[in-house]
């Protein structure tokens, strides 16, 4: 249990927080918020790293949030040779949780805008891999 079906290329086979995984498969984007402090973590995290604490639990990432900065990628890594180019996003939600993400094919390059309002969904690939995407809200 892990993050074998995450990705175009998951580096990361076994971890607390595998779950990620499964959610993504039943179509939810979530991350992880500290029972005790309240500190929410995307990606998931399995321990505070403000509180250190242990007990965590899973929230749904909200629905709406802001596109706050963007670039477009027109070499990648191992593993992405075919994917460029695309563009990639960090989006703020209210309160300070962000999410790094690529942006959707169907969201043209020109379209992308600093401040547009956006949300994320999970994404399934053909191979039957899973992630997650930014979209236009
Ligand atoms: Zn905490």
């Amino acid at each position: 249990m892990g993050f074998e079906k995450f990705g175009r290329k998951s580096f990361t086979a076994v971890t607390k927080t595998g779950k990620f995984v499964d959610l993504l498969i039943e179509g939810k984007v979530e991350g992880t918020t500290c029972k005790k402090c309240g500190a929410k973590f995307f990606p998931p995290r399995a321990d505070c790293a403000t509180c250190l604490s242990k007990e965590m639990e899973w929230f749904e990432m909200p629905k709406k949030g802001t596109l706050e900065t963007f670039t477009t990628a027109y070499y990648a890594p191992f593993g992405f040779e075919a994917d460029p180019p695309y563009t990639m996003g960090v989006v703020d939600f209210d309160g300070g949780l962000k999410l790094f993400a690529r942006i959707a094919k169907e969201v043209k390059p020109e379209d992308v805008r600093v401040g547009m309002g956006v949300t994320v969904r999970p994404l399934k690939y053909e191979d039957g891999q899973v992630s997650f995407e930014i979209l236009k809200a």
